[in-house]
């Protein structure tokens, strides 16, 4: 009896020191530090690199070679999301966020592999590059209303794509600019934008209506380097995307955009609307708001399209006039915050010109708004409700 337990013994420390697990982050958008497995838990954290101070977009792939519960613990705080953070069985093209079980500690997680060999991907919250980006507009390369082009090259000689979206047998009598990812990690963003294009596309009364008076520009990528690298973008030094209107610009994008949008808005009434996400998780992060504007002009719009948005939100995220406009002065919306370089948002803004009708950040959180969970489905549905409010906004601003 005793040899047999002896026997047994051997085998299952044989058995778990076969168990492995691999780690990497060698695919677009791809991001993590792995600092040491120990037993059945892998320590990890961002990668920061030209980041100046701490941030959290992380992205990898985990292969187990056996059916086993793995550790994930997280070796810097706020890193995960008061979700946790999602993952994928099927290569990255579908997320879900972990279950509660999961999600062990604001610091750690457990996934448990059914198959042999099986790769896994993990993120903070459910990343978006290119890729994903060419599966959404393929469909839509066709329609007559959309011209697909480029803003030209990013540093490091990416295409950055732009969109022109417009009825373009008339001219337009506005204009509308629409960024995302200034801030490489924020992917939320275009899920919002991508509910805001289908709806343009949906050939809806209203959106039609908005099509023959109305040409958007729309750049997916500012960061299109930061996006496919999987950076952090956000605080990069010497100064980030966002901190690029000011004096000479750094990055060939935002210094094309500076270039080429006073003459594409001529003298038409135009809006420009700059699409971001807050901090990882927490009070004051966990809503939608627009960042309002140190001017005095942009701040009264700001707020009446804010009013509108409220009174058209038809989608499952939550809205609160007292959350949803972040006065300029208050929390980290200060003078101070722009000493690196000016955003779009006060760029757009000091545009001396009647026609500058606003220009605004709007942030939208990574996994919670309340106590609403955020999936890449509700984020599309709110940017259906943002394009009618902003369709709203424009006829009540330029009859
Ligand atoms: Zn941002």
């Amino acid at each position: 009896m005793k040899i047999i337990k002896t026997f047994f013994a051997a085998l299952f420390i044989s058995y778990s020191s076969l168990a492995q697990i691999t780690i990497d982050a060698k695919f677009a958008g791809g991001n993590v530090i792995v600092e040491q497995i120990v037993g059945d838990t892998v320590y990890f954290k961002p990668d920061l690199r030209d980041t100046e101070g701490e941030w959290f977009y992380w992205y990898f792939r985990a292969i187990s070679n056996e059916p086993k519960t793995w550790f994930f613990k997280a070796t810097k705080p706020n890193i995960l999301t008061n979700l946790g953070a999602v993952y994928a069985t099927d290569g990255g093209l579908t997320w879900q966020w972990m279950p509660k079980e999961q999600h062990l500690n604001a610091n750690l997680f457990s996934f448990t592999f059914t198959e042999p060999d099986q790769a896994v991907r993990f993120a903070l919250a459910p990343p978006y590059t290119q890729a994903n980006f060419e599966k959404f507009i393929t469909p839509y390369q066709d329609d007559e209303r959309i011209e697909i082009s480029t803003l030209g090259q990013s540093n490091q000689g990416r295409d950055v794509e732009k969109l022109l979206i417009s009825h373009f047998d008339q001219p337009p009598t506005s204009k509308i600019v629409l960024l995302a990812r200034a801030h490489a990690c924020e992917m939320m963003s275009n899920y919002v934008l991508e509910g805001i294009v289908s709806t343009l596309l949906s050939g809806t009364t209203k959106m039609e209506k908005l099509l023959a008076q109305t040409e958007l520009m729309i750049i997916p990528f500012l960061d299109k380097d930061g996006v496919e690298n999987g950076d952090q973008g956000k605080n990069r030094l010497p100064r980030d995307h966002n901190r690029d209107y000011r004096g000479e610009s750094i990055y060939a994008t935002t210094k094309t955009l500076r270039e080429i949008v006073p003459g594409w808005t001529e003298d038409l009434p135009w809006v420009g609307i700059d699409l971001h996400n807050p901090w990882v998780k927490g009070e004051g992060h966990e809503w939608v708001y627009i960042v309002g504007n140190a001017n005095p002009k942009v701040e009264k719009a700001q707020k009446r399209f804010a009013e509108i948005l409220l009174a058209e939100a038809r989608s499952s995220i939550p809205l609160k006039m007292q959350d949803l406009f972040m006065a300029y002065g208050s929390s980290w919306n200060t003078g101070g915050n722009y000493e690196k370089g000016w955003p779009f948002s006060k760029w757009a803004a000091s545009f001396a010109n009647e026609n500058m009708l606003m220009s605004t950040t709007l942030e939208f959180p990574y996994a919670l708004v309340y106590d609403k969970v955020v999936t890449p489905e509700k984020a599309r549905a709110f940017g259906k409700d943002f394009i009618y409010a902003l369709a709203a906004f424009m006829e009540e601003q330029v009859p």
